[in-house]
């Protein structure tokens, strides 16, 4: 070293331990720790493992007896010994303070290295007392860029009250691909099972401890060979080792969360779970393990309280085919594809066609396709809605131009999915495309099925109130499955109920069955609030039997026809009944 610097660092630390004696270390061996100091603390792939047996070997080959670092936010952390403190290397004998460098960043930082050495330690050269500066100084550097790292992630990874986020579990997701360990895991989407519920039961900050509790539950059972991450609400995702999944299978499936362990408060927490166990070597990545535990997370929250359902292909070619007829279904209304076809409704007595339903039908490369294999999947998105208008627009269409061809009228049902409600422009729709056609109100009636929540079933009245005004007949459809009650026949002032054919009976229900009984007693009920009774899917003679003692007339069901292509039914109306055939 030249004389000059020599004289500088003198002045610079004016340290009786240090002579201008020789080097304790050699100058070859010093060069390679801080070289290897520097490699190792600027590489991408930094093993902290690594790390501190390099500062050991440091300390060890320059008889030092303790290395440490610390990092303060700001002085007043510094002042009050606030901070991350790490000690890499300490024999327990370093007392006296050898070389301390610090270091006030710009953001205000504190960074600290510093060494202490025993009573006995040998006096350093003014070279080695320069070599270990540098080495201080590059150890001060790197604890910035990891503290600044430590923040970044801090961002990156984990969401706004600490939990780790999706970034982290897709990270997780790589680094076992990348290891060779993802294939056998097994990985989970879960979704809390009404916890809406729970939060409005016992207030926002309990169900946040709920939440916290759960969490920490999984986190404990899941240990480090995998990890739990925070979606958002309450939505998470996990990823394990198959040791523990029976336990992680039977937290998803149901327990007791503590929320206030002073007076032993506790809440049952369930999911409903998507679980995909992934196969050993079928080279399945991070995107595969997402894709398929949504799916199989989509099949469990169609499901009941608790339900983990397991990923199989079968779900993987069930979605598609829903993406298909997703994609198909905007075309195939632009192409007109979707038609209606019409069943009547018959008056028993008088066995006249009184009322019609159009029910849809979609032309598809030449096949007619019934509505069970579309309707199900419109209704997943407000597809469904578009569908309904299209179909109520083509039944106006036809009810006007049957008019104009100076025919009698009838009236037509329409049905109109759930997913309407929340429209609140619902009514001035419907009204806007009966109009627009010209068709006189009371030839349309609207077929609704029954509600599941207290809001839909406010929509539900709101909707029946508004047609009711506007002159538009209503009807309660497959009355009997679902959850039907009383209070929706009470409160809504429906014009017509229609059972579905589950209540009604069949041939061989003789007069004492419970089905018999039921069916006496709801037409009944209909009758006696003013209903009209409309009872669909009568195929016997035996059934008109049935619906005659009861006094209910009016029938729809394949006794007397299916549902007709247009052209048929019109056959059919011209003939206004069916005394030809029965
Ligand atoms: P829905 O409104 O209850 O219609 C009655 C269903 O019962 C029709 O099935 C009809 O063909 C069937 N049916 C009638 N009589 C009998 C019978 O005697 N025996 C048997 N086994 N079945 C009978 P379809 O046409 O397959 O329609 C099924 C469901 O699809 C409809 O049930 C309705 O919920 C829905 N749907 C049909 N078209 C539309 C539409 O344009 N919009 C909406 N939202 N739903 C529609
Ligand atoms: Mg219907
Ligand atoms: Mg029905």
């Amino acid at each position: 070293m030249a004389k000059n610097q020599l004289n500088e660092l003198y002045e610079k630390y004016r340290d009786p331990r240090i002579t201008e004696k020789e080097c304790l270390v050699d100058s070859a061996i010093a060069t390679d720790l801080l070289k290897r100091l520097v490699e190792h603390t600027h590489s991408a792939n930094f093993n902290s493992a690594e790390y501190a047996k390099l500062v050991q070997e440091i300390c060890l080959t320059y008889h030092l007896s303790k290395g440490v670092s610390e990092f303060y936010q700001n002085v007043g952390f510094e002042r009050r010994g606030e901070g991350e403190i790490f000690c890499d290397f300490d024999d327990g004998k370093g007392t006296i303070l050898l070389l301390r460098n610090r270091i006030i960043a710009n953001s205000g930082a504190v960074l600290v290295a510093s060494i202490y050495v025993s009573e006995e330690a040998e006096v350093l050269s003014m070279e080695d007392y320069h070599n270990l500066d540098l080495m201080l100084n590059v150890i001060i550097s790197f604890i910035s860029r990891r503290r600044l790292q430590r923040v970044v992630e801090q961002y990156i990874f984990f969401d706004e009250n600490g939990y780790p986020n999706v970034r982290y579990y897709l990270r997780e997701l790589i680094r076992l691909q990348e290891s060779g360990r993802l294939g056998g895991m097994i990985a989970v989407n879960f979704d809390l099972h009404n916890f809406a519920v729970i939060n409005m039961d016992i207030g926002r900050e309990n169900g946040n401890a709920v939440i916290q509790n759960y969490f920490n539950m999984l986190e404990e059972v899941i240990g480090d060979a995998g990890c739990i991450c925070r979606l958002g609400g309450d939505k998470f995702l996990c990823v394990f080792s198959p040791a523990v999944k029976d336990d992680v299978i039977r937290i998803l499936s149901g327990v007791a969360v503590a929320y206030d362990e002073n007076i032993d408060r506790k809440v049952k927490v369930s999911a409903a779970a998507g679980v995909y166990v992934i196969p050993e070597n079928a080279g399945v990545t991070k995107d595969n393990v997402m894709e398929r535990i949504m799916i199989a997370t989509n099949v469990a929250k169609k499901q009941d309280e608790g339900a983990i359902v397991f990923y199989d292909d079968q779900m993987k070619e069930t979605r598609e085919h829903v993406k298909t007829i997703q994609q198909k279904f905007r075309e195939g209304l632009a192409k007109r594809e979707f038609v209606i076809y019409c069943q009547p409704k018959v008056d028993i007595d008088t066995l006249e066609i009184i009322g019609t339903e159009a029910l849809c039908r979609w032309i598809y490369n030449g096949r007619v396709v019934p509505p069970n294999e579309f309707i199900p999947v419109l209704e997943q998105t407000t597809d469904i809605c578009d569908l309904d208008f299209y179909i109520l627009d083509e039944a106006c269409k036809s009810i006007r131009h049957y008019l104009d061809e100076g025919n009698f009228g009838v009236r037509c049902s329409v049905n109109f999915s759930r997913k309407h409600l929340t429209n609140p422009d619902l009514l001035e729709n419907i009204l806007k495309v009966v109009d627009e056609n010209n068709v006189p109100h009371n030839l349309i009636e609207i077929e609704l099925t029954e509600t599941t929540t207290d809001a839909q079933f406010r929509d539900l009245k709101r909707i029946v109130n508004g047609l009711k005004a506007a002159g538009i007949r209503t009807a309660v459809d497959d009355f009997g499955i679902g959850y039907s009650s009383l209070n929706l026949i009470r409160e809504i002032p429906w014009d017509v109920l229609k059972i579905d054919r589950c209540f009604v009976p069949k041939d061989e229900d003789d007069a004492d069955s419970t089905t018999r009984k039921m069916f006496c007693h709801v037409v009944a009920l209909a009758h006696d609030m003013g209903l009209e009774c409309v009872v669909e899917g009568v195929e016997t003679a035996k059934q008109i039997e049935i619906l005659r003692e009861n006094h209910c007339n009016i029938a729809q069901g394949f006794y007397f026809d299916k549902p007709l292509p247009k052209a048929e039914f019109k056959a059919r109306l011209t003939k206004k009944n069916y005394k030809d055939r029965v």
